[in-house]
Protein backbone atom coordinates (compact mmCIF):
# COMPACT_ATOMS: atom_id res chain seq x y z
CA UNK A 1 0.00 0.00 0.00
CA UNK A 2 1.27 3.69 -1.10
CA UNK A 3 1.53 5.88 1.88
CA UNK A 4 1.48 9.59 2.31
CA UNK A 5 3.19 12.01 4.45
CA UNK A 6 1.51 15.28 4.86
CA UNK A 7 2.75 18.24 6.88
CA UNK A 8 0.55 17.19 9.96
CA UNK A 9 2.54 14.24 9.89
CA UNK A 10 5.76 16.09 9.82
CA UNK A 11 4.72 18.08 12.82
CA UNK A 12 4.04 15.43 14.92
CA UNK A 13 7.57 13.72 14.37
CA UNK A 14 8.98 16.79 15.33
CA UNK A 15 7.40 17.33 18.49
CA UNK A 16 7.94 13.59 19.45
CA UNK A 17 11.32 14.41 18.19
CA UNK A 18 11.71 11.56 15.69
CA UNK A 19 12.37 11.45 12.01
CA UNK A 20 10.41 9.72 8.77
CA UNK A 21 11.40 6.58 6.97
CA UNK A 22 10.35 6.63 3.29
CA UNK A 23 10.60 4.14 0.98
CA UNK A 24 9.39 3.87 -2.89
CA UNK A 25 6.02 3.38 -1.93
CA UNK A 26 5.90 6.64 0.32
CA UNK A 27 4.43 10.38 -0.75
CA UNK A 28 5.51 12.86 0.67
CA UNK A 29 3.45 16.28 -0.14
CA UNK A 30 5.69 19.81 -1.14
CA UNK A 31 3.94 21.24 2.24
CA UNK A 32 5.33 18.52 4.54
CA UNK A 33 9.09 18.96 3.01
CA UNK A 34 9.19 22.03 3.83
CA UNK A 35 7.78 21.86 6.81
CA UNK A 36 10.39 18.87 7.48
CA UNK A 37 13.36 21.38 6.72
CA UNK A 38 12.11 24.05 9.02
CA UNK A 39 11.30 21.64 12.07
CA UNK A 40 14.48 19.70 10.97
CA UNK A 41 12.89 16.49 10.37
CA UNK A 42 14.95 13.79 8.39
CA UNK A 43 13.10 12.20 5.33
CA UNK A 44 15.10 8.75 5.31
CA UNK A 45 15.09 5.38 3.79
CA UNK A 46 15.19 2.42 6.21
CA UNK A 47 18.90 2.19 5.54
CA UNK A 48 19.45 5.54 6.33
CA UNK A 49 17.74 5.43 9.75
CA UNK A 50 19.23 1.87 10.56
CA UNK A 51 22.86 3.27 9.33
CA UNK A 52 21.89 5.91 11.94
CA UNK A 53 21.40 4.02 14.67
CA UNK A 54 24.25 1.65 14.01
CA UNK A 55 27.15 3.30 12.82
CA UNK A 56 29.21 6.64 14.64
CA UNK A 57 30.91 7.64 11.53
CA UNK A 58 28.37 7.90 8.69
CA UNK A 59 25.99 9.74 11.41
CA UNK A 60 27.91 12.77 11.80
CA UNK A 61 27.41 12.84 8.01
CA UNK A 62 24.27 12.78 7.83
CA UNK A 63 23.24 15.20 10.42
CA UNK A 64 25.71 17.66 8.64
CA UNK A 65 24.01 17.33 5.46
CA UNK A 66 20.63 17.92 6.51
CA UNK A 67 20.72 20.17 9.95
CA UNK A 68 17.65 22.29 10.07
CA UNK A 69 18.27 25.08 8.06
CA UNK A 70 16.56 27.73 9.71
CA UNK A 71 18.56 30.22 7.95
CA UNK A 72 17.69 29.48 4.60
CA UNK A 73 14.17 29.86 5.35
CA UNK A 74 12.18 31.81 2.98
CA UNK A 75 10.14 35.47 4.18
CA UNK A 76 6.80 35.40 2.46
CA UNK A 77 5.60 38.38 5.05
CA UNK A 78 6.44 41.18 2.11
CA UNK A 79 3.93 38.95 -0.20
CA UNK A 80 0.51 40.92 0.23
CA UNK A 81 -1.80 39.09 -2.18
CA UNK A 82 -4.29 36.49 -1.11
CA UNK A 83 -3.47 33.03 -3.09
CA UNK A 84 -6.36 31.30 -4.54
CA UNK A 85 -5.99 28.40 -2.38
CA UNK A 86 -3.74 28.42 0.89
CA UNK A 87 -1.06 25.57 1.42
CA UNK A 88 -3.60 23.37 3.60
CA UNK A 89 -6.23 23.38 0.83
CA UNK A 90 -3.66 22.57 -1.57
CA UNK A 91 -2.37 19.76 0.35
CA UNK A 92 -6.01 18.27 0.72
CA UNK A 93 -6.77 18.56 -3.09
CA UNK A 94 -3.40 16.62 -3.59
CA UNK A 95 -3.94 13.86 -0.71
CA UNK A 96 -7.58 13.45 -2.38
CA UNK A 97 -6.41 13.54 -6.01
CA UNK A 98 -4.02 10.51 -4.74
CA UNK A 99 -6.72 8.77 -2.56
CA UNK A 100 -9.45 8.99 -5.85
CA UNK A 101 -6.13 7.72 -8.21
CA UNK A 102 -6.53 10.74 -10.35
CA UNK A 103 -2.70 11.05 -9.26
CA UNK A 104 -0.43 8.15 -8.85
CA UNK A 105 2.46 8.59 -6.85
CA UNK A 106 4.56 8.71 -10.03
CA UNK A 107 2.58 10.98 -11.71
CA UNK A 108 2.64 13.38 -8.34
CA UNK A 109 6.74 12.79 -8.50
CA UNK A 110 6.86 14.19 -11.99
CA UNK A 111 4.88 16.79 -11.71
CA UNK A 112 6.51 17.88 -8.93
CA UNK A 113 9.93 17.24 -10.95
CA UNK A 114 11.29 14.51 -8.73
CA UNK A 115 11.26 12.05 -11.21
CA UNK A 116 11.06 13.13 -14.87
CA UNK A 117 8.70 10.60 -16.73
CA UNK A 118 11.22 9.31 -19.28
CA UNK A 119 13.17 7.99 -16.37
CA UNK A 120 10.73 5.82 -14.29
CA UNK A 121 11.25 2.21 -15.29
CA UNK A 122 7.61 1.74 -15.25
CA UNK A 123 5.94 4.23 -17.13
CA UNK A 124 5.56 3.27 -20.73
CA UNK A 125 2.88 5.05 -23.51
CA UNK A 126 -0.03 3.42 -24.66
CA UNK A 127 -1.26 2.82 -28.50
CA UNK A 128 -4.66 1.40 -29.02
CA UNK A 129 -5.17 -0.64 -31.78
CA UNK A 130 -8.54 -0.98 -33.61
CA UNK A 131 -9.44 -4.15 -35.40
CA UNK A 132 -7.59 -4.43 -38.21
CA UNK A 133 -5.86 -6.78 -40.50
CA UNK A 134 -2.69 -7.84 -41.95
CA UNK A 135 -2.25 -9.25 -45.47
CA UNK A 136 0.14 -11.89 -47.08
CA UNK A 137 1.17 -10.89 -50.40
CA UNK A 138 -0.75 -13.65 -51.95
CA UNK A 139 -4.06 -12.46 -50.17
CA UNK A 140 -3.25 -8.97 -50.89
CA UNK A 141 -3.10 -9.62 -54.65
CA UNK A 142 -6.09 -11.74 -54.59
CA UNK A 143 -8.13 -8.75 -52.73
CA UNK A 144 -6.67 -6.12 -54.33
CA UNK A 145 -5.45 -7.30 -57.93
CA UNK A 146 -2.46 -8.75 -59.08
CA UNK A 147 0.88 -6.39 -58.37
CA UNK A 148 -0.88 -4.32 -55.91
CA UNK A 149 0.82 -2.58 -53.62
CA UNK A 150 -0.74 -0.71 -49.87
CA UNK A 151 -0.60 2.99 -50.09
CA UNK A 152 0.36 4.41 -46.18
CA UNK A 153 -1.08 7.15 -44.71
CA UNK A 154 0.38 6.61 -40.61
CA UNK A 155 3.01 5.17 -39.49
CA UNK A 156 2.76 2.90 -36.38
CA UNK A 157 4.60 3.41 -33.13
CA UNK A 158 6.66 -0.18 -34.44
CA UNK A 159 9.03 1.25 -37.04
CA UNK A 160 8.16 0.41 -40.65
CA UNK A 161 4.62 -0.62 -39.63
CA UNK A 162 1.96 1.76 -41.37
CA UNK A 163 -1.98 1.62 -41.48
CA UNK A 164 -2.92 1.70 -45.03
CA UNK A 165 -5.64 3.63 -46.90
CA UNK A 166 -7.39 0.57 -47.86
CA UNK A 167 -9.72 -1.78 -46.08
CA UNK A 168 -11.74 -4.69 -46.56
CA UNK A 169 -15.00 -6.79 -44.85
CA UNK A 170 -15.07 -9.30 -42.92
CA UNK A 171 -18.11 -11.99 -43.37
CA UNK A 172 -18.81 -14.76 -40.65
CA UNK A 173 -21.51 -16.89 -39.89
CA UNK A 174 -23.93 -14.35 -37.84
CA UNK A 175 -22.45 -11.27 -39.90
CA UNK A 176 -20.36 -8.40 -41.45
CA UNK A 177 -18.12 -6.08 -40.62
CA UNK A 178 -17.09 -3.22 -42.77
CA UNK A 179 -13.84 -0.76 -43.50
CA UNK A 180 -12.16 -2.95 -41.55
CA UNK A 181 -8.41 -1.36 -42.36
CA UNK A 182 -5.44 -3.06 -43.86
CA UNK A 183 -1.71 -2.80 -41.63
CA UNK A 184 1.16 -2.73 -43.94
CA UNK A 185 4.07 -3.91 -45.13
CA UNK A 186 2.61 -7.45 -46.55
CA UNK A 187 3.64 -9.96 -43.98
CA UNK A 188 4.38 -14.01 -44.55
CA UNK A 189 0.92 -14.89 -42.99
CA UNK A 190 -2.82 -13.37 -43.06
CA UNK A 191 -3.81 -12.09 -39.42
CA UNK A 192 -6.89 -10.81 -38.46
CA UNK A 193 -7.11 -9.10 -35.25
CA UNK A 194 -10.49 -7.74 -33.58
CA UNK A 195 -11.95 -6.62 -30.77
CA UNK A 196 -13.79 -9.26 -28.37
CA UNK A 197 -17.29 -8.03 -29.44
CA UNK A 198 -16.40 -8.19 -33.22
CA UNK A 199 -16.30 -12.06 -32.56
CA UNK A 200 -20.08 -11.83 -31.17
CA UNK A 201 -21.23 -9.77 -34.27
CA UNK A 202 -19.39 -12.46 -36.81
CA UNK A 203 -20.23 -15.22 -35.20
CA UNK A 204 -16.80 -17.13 -34.27
CA UNK A 205 -15.35 -18.10 -31.33
CA UNK A 206 -12.88 -16.18 -29.45
CA UNK A 207 -9.25 -16.51 -29.82
CA UNK A 208 -6.97 -14.31 -27.31
CA UNK A 209 -3.70 -14.76 -28.81
CA UNK A 210 0.07 -12.67 -29.22
CA UNK A 211 0.18 -11.98 -32.88
CA UNK A 212 1.80 -14.86 -34.93
CA UNK A 213 0.21 -17.64 -32.93
CA UNK A 214 -2.39 -18.43 -35.10
CA UNK A 215 -2.82 -22.13 -34.69
CA UNK A 216 -6.21 -23.11 -33.89
CA UNK A 217 -7.60 -20.02 -34.14
CA UNK A 218 -11.21 -19.53 -36.50
CA UNK A 219 -11.01 -18.19 -39.66
CA UNK A 220 -13.36 -15.70 -41.90
CA UNK A 221 -13.89 -14.50 -45.01
CA UNK A 222 -12.44 -11.44 -46.19
CA UNK A 223 -13.91 -9.40 -49.13
CA UNK A 224 -11.52 -6.88 -50.60
CA UNK A 225 -12.61 -4.69 -54.34
CA UNK A 226 -11.52 -7.48 -56.60
CA UNK A 227 -11.76 -10.67 -54.84
CA UNK A 228 -12.21 -12.38 -51.62
CA UNK A 229 -10.30 -14.75 -49.59
CA UNK A 230 -12.25 -17.34 -47.14
CA UNK A 231 -9.18 -17.60 -44.06
CA UNK A 232 -9.17 -20.98 -42.38
CA UNK A 233 -7.47 -19.43 -39.50
CA UNK A 234 -6.02 -16.25 -38.78
CA UNK A 235 -8.63 -14.20 -36.93
CA UNK A 236 -7.17 -13.09 -33.21
CA UNK A 237 -7.91 -11.26 -30.40
CA UNK A 238 -4.47 -9.71 -29.53
CA UNK A 239 -3.39 -10.55 -26.43
CA UNK A 240 -2.06 -7.02 -24.75
CA UNK A 241 1.40 -6.35 -24.55
CA UNK A 242 4.31 -4.00 -24.18
CA UNK A 243 6.82 -3.75 -27.38
CA UNK A 244 10.48 -2.93 -26.59
CA UNK A 245 13.44 -3.66 -27.89
CA UNK A 246 16.34 -5.05 -26.07
CA UNK A 247 18.70 -2.14 -24.78
CA UNK A 248 14.65 -0.79 -23.55
CA UNK A 249 14.09 -3.97 -21.98
CA UNK A 250 17.32 -4.12 -20.06
CA UNK A 251 17.36 -0.65 -19.31
CA UNK A 252 13.95 -1.04 -17.77
CA UNK A 253 14.49 -4.40 -16.36
CA UNK A 254 12.08 -6.59 -17.99
CA UNK A 255 12.67 -9.92 -20.40
CA UNK A 256 10.68 -11.07 -23.41
CA UNK A 257 7.74 -12.65 -22.03
CA UNK A 258 7.61 -11.30 -18.52
CA UNK A 259 3.90 -11.33 -17.40
CA UNK A 260 3.33 -7.73 -15.92
CA UNK A 261 -0.07 -5.62 -14.73
CA UNK A 262 -0.85 -2.16 -16.26
CA UNK A 263 -2.31 -0.07 -13.95
CA UNK A 264 -4.13 3.83 -15.07
CA UNK A 265 -6.25 6.22 -12.26
CA UNK A 266 -9.10 8.51 -12.73
CA UNK A 267 -12.71 8.15 -12.63
CA UNK A 268 -12.66 4.81 -14.57
CA UNK A 269 -8.75 3.57 -13.41
CA UNK A 270 -7.94 0.23 -12.53
CA UNK A 271 -5.58 -2.66 -13.51
CA UNK A 272 -5.03 -4.98 -16.54
CA UNK A 273 -3.08 -7.77 -15.86
CA UNK A 274 -1.73 -10.72 -18.38
CA UNK A 275 0.15 -8.37 -20.15
CA UNK A 276 2.63 -9.69 -22.01
CA UNK A 277 6.73 -8.02 -22.69
CA UNK A 278 7.71 -8.36 -26.70
CA UNK A 279 11.28 -7.68 -26.67
CA UNK A 280 12.34 -7.83 -30.27
CA UNK A 281 15.13 -5.83 -32.03
CA UNK A 282 12.46 -4.30 -34.24
CA UNK A 283 10.27 -3.43 -30.94
CA UNK A 284 9.85 0.66 -29.56
CA UNK A 285 8.37 0.89 -26.31
CA UNK A 286 4.51 0.99 -26.15
CA UNK A 287 1.90 -0.56 -24.63
CA UNK A 288 -0.81 -2.10 -27.04
CA UNK A 289 -4.14 -2.55 -26.19
CA UNK A 290 -7.23 -2.65 -27.95
CA UNK A 291 -10.23 0.03 -27.91
CA UNK A 292 -12.32 -2.38 -25.74
CA UNK A 293 -9.46 -2.32 -22.82
CA UNK A 294 -9.10 1.42 -23.37
CA UNK A 295 -12.84 2.40 -23.15
CA UNK A 296 -13.25 0.32 -20.13
CA UNK A 297 -10.36 2.45 -18.38
CA UNK A 298 -10.82 5.71 -20.26
CA UNK A 299 -7.15 5.42 -21.13
CA UNK A 300 -6.37 7.22 -24.37
CA UNK A 301 -3.81 6.79 -27.00
CA UNK A 302 -0.38 8.58 -26.46
CA UNK A 303 -1.19 8.56 -22.72
CA UNK A 304 0.89 6.67 -19.99
CA UNK A 305 0.18 3.71 -17.94
CA UNK A 306 2.59 2.30 -14.82
CA UNK A 307 3.70 -0.54 -14.72
CA UNK A 308 3.03 -3.20 -11.75
CA UNK A 309 5.28 -6.26 -11.60
ZN1 LIG B 1 1.64 -4.60 -30.83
Amino acid sequence: MKRLISAKDVVAAAEHHKNIVVDDNTIVTAQARDVAKERGVLLQSEAEAAAEQHEEAPAQEHHEEVAPQHHVVKEHKHEEKEPALSADELEHLIAAAFEKGIWTKDDIDTLVGKKPAASNPNIVPVGVSGRHIHLSKEHLEQLFGVGYELTPIKDLSQPGQYASKECVTLAGPKGVIQKVRVLGPVRSKTQVEVLAGDTFKLGIPQAIRLSGHLEGTPGVTVIGPRGTVVLNEGVIVAARHIHMNPAQAAERGFHDGQIVSIKTGGERGGVLDNVIIRVTETGNLDCHIDTEEANALHIKCGTTVEVVR
